[in-house]
């Protein structure tokens, strides 16, 4: 059983400096002394973190719409919408789970009468209390995407889901609602009560003379909430839109079940008190090269020339990771729902005039790595609804992984050329949403892949065994698939086999692997090598292969998996051929 070292509310102890225990959270989160504690951390922000871009996000644009919260009328439930063509102002932002049906939203047939008036009461409670802390932290105006975007017009969706990155950049502070599942949930929550053992006074000293006095409290795993969990575990966390969100927000208060808590490029606070160690990011690792470009002292005026590429992709990827964690209610929202950060990383990736290109989640000057991707569970299959090539991580709703290497790769002679490179975007109103289609034209080296039914036990391994080989289908045998480099002949080729891991009962421990050719079969496939890490001095080096198969009645071919093989002697490569492909 835990036990917490309680202290009084108000007070704070400490032992040579250290701060012991946490400060007792009074139960209704939405209570004057708390309200009175967050003003306290943004009036902080505002007048003490001038090394930051944190208070850069006062008296800027306006989105074109939001909502005016001060009553016109004396009356606290009047709530208004406010065109604001181009007015300047300071406005809050709201974070937050749909959760399914929302009633009312903003519409084609409503929009004159809520900029009359909006009914307080006839909003869903997590609104009503975005409204509350939006009046009691004294600011004046509030964005909520169900209110502010017109939501039958496919129009306005497009025009300002393209904005949301500056909605919530130039916000000075996003309300994240991040343990309320839905709408009707609220955010203004009261601490549950948890059953547990009596809690006892301690004493503590520094000075002998002058003891003071903490709780032992129960702590329950619930209770051990804080920002960093409510990263992994909240319900906000787990969808796809809120990431952009979090990430382009400078400021965030973020509403759990047990606490209110703060960051800003400049740290953390919680209202217990504790302090997390180091400088974690709102997303559960560092991000210092995307937060320096976002909101660093120099943010908006760096010259791309001083900024360091690999390192900034290098987290992109690692954000993509986490953001193929996330769900999605519209699967076409895969692309648009991270177009923020694309945006913003457009900007200081390319030069001045042209900013880099974006290629349906990559970037064209760095397509070698931005290929390789791979499932973190056994498959990450295509989506049916065209949403991106097969080799964009947007393909599939599964989880993936980059293959991220701490040093930038050195090209060899053996790497893919990239001839040609384009997608066709289905608007132009957002270059970093939605595509309609997409392809390379490439040249590389390939060899054919072919299948076999046979089964061999996986520690059977040949020199030239491909130790990580990722199908993006399910295996249709439903045994791992293992990929084999072999001297077929004249030929070296890689063959797929279906791999069992028990050891056969009749294995003589011969590690020679033999080929039994009338299970092979040729779909055309091939192997193709992206990108060879040539280590000086070594034979050894590693491999990065895309699997590639030809779509049905087309000379096109389409991204089916990847192999990563750390250890291969590049003098195989000597025999493979230059080949022209174009990827789908
Ligand atoms: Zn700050």
């Amino acid at each position: 059983m835990d036990f917490d070292p309680n202290l009084p509310i108000d007070q704070r102890a400490e032992i040579h400096s250290h701060p012991i225990g946490r400060i007792e959270v009074e139960d209704d989160l939405g209570s004057a002394r708390n309200n009175a504690i967050v003003k306290g951390w943004l009036q902080e922000c505002d007048e003490s973190h001038t090394e930051f871009d944190c208070s850069g996000s006062k008296g800027l644009p306006l989105p074109t719409r939001v909502l005016d919260v001060v009553s016109q009328s004396g009356d606290d439930n009047d709530v208004r919408l406010f065109v604001t063509k181009g007015s300047f102002g300071t406005y809050a932002a709201l974070s937050h789970c749909w959760g399914g049906n929302i009633v009312p939203v903003l519409q084609t047939s409503n929009i004159d009468q809520f900029q009359e008036s909006i009914s307080y009461a006839s909003l869903a409670a997590n609104f009503q209390d975005a409204i509350t802390i939006t009046r009691r932290i004294g600011i004046q105006y509030l964005w909520i995407d169900s209110l502010c975007i017109v939501q039958d017009s496919r129009d306005d969706w497009e025009i300002e889901s393209a904005k949301m990155g500056s909605v919530y950049k130039n916000a000075a502070v996003t309300i994240s609602a991040m343990t309320s599942k839905g709408s009707k949930e609220g955010i203004l929550k009261r601490r549950p009560k948890m059953p547990g053992p009596a809690t006892a006074n301690l004493k503590i000293f520094s000075d002998p003379e002058v003891p003071e006095s903490v709780m032992i409290s129960w702590l329950n795993n619930e209770d051990d909430e804080n920002l960093w969990r409510l990263n992994f575990f909240g319900h906000l966390s787990k969808r796809g839109w809120t990431l952009q969100e979090s990430i382009m927000s400078p400021r965030i208060l973020a509403f759990g079940q047990h606490g209110i808590y703060w960051k800003c490029p400049h740290g953390f606070q919680a209202l217990d008190g504790q302090q997390l160690s180091g400088a974690v990011n709102v997303v559960p690792d560092k991000l210092p090269h995307l937060d320096s470009i976002l909101y660093g002292p120099t943010a908006d005026d760096r010259s791309p020339g001083t900024i360091d590429k690999f390192g900034l992709l290098t987290e992109y990827y690692n954000l993509v990771d986490w953001y193929s964690y996330r769900t999605l209610t519209v699967a076409a929202d895969k692309l648009p729902a991270m177009s923020a950060i694309a945006e913003a990383l457009s900007r200081v990736l390319g030069d001045q005039s042209t900013g880099a290109t974006y290629l349906a989640g990559l970037w064209d000057f760095d397509l070698h790595r931005g290929l390789m991707w791979y499932p973190e569970l056994p498959s990450a299959p295509h989506v049916l609804q065209y949403r991106a090539p097969s080799w964009s991580w947007a393909v599939t709703d599964s989880p993936i992984v980059y293959y991220n290497n701490e040093e930038p790769w050195t090209c060899s002679e053996f790497d893919l050329e990239v001839h040609h490179c384009q997608v066709q975007l289905r608007s132009a109103k957002n270059p970093f949403g939605e595509v309609i289609s997409g392809y390379l034209q490439v040249r590389g080296y390939s060899i054919p892949l072919l299948r076999s039914s046979q089964v061999v036990y996986d520690k059977i391994l040949s020199p030239k065994t491909i130790y990580f080989s990722h199908f993006d289908e399910p295996s249709p045998t439903g045994l791992d698939q293992v990929i084999v480099g072999v001297s077929s002949g004249e030929r070296i080729e890689m063959m797929v086999f279906n791999s069992t891991k028990e050891k056969p009962e009749d294995w003589d421990g011969d590690l020679d692997l033999e080929i039994n050719q009338d299970l092979w079969v040729n779909n055309g496939d091939r192997a193709l090598l992206v990108h060879l890490e040539d280590i000086p001095g070594s034979t050894s080096n590693s491999g990065f292969w895309l699997l590639l198969r030809r779509r049905d009645g087309s000379e096109d071919m389409e991204r089916v998996g990847c192999i990563i093989n750390m250890n291969v002697d590049s003098s195989w490569f000597e025999s493979w051929v230059l080949e022209d492909f174009k990827i789908i």
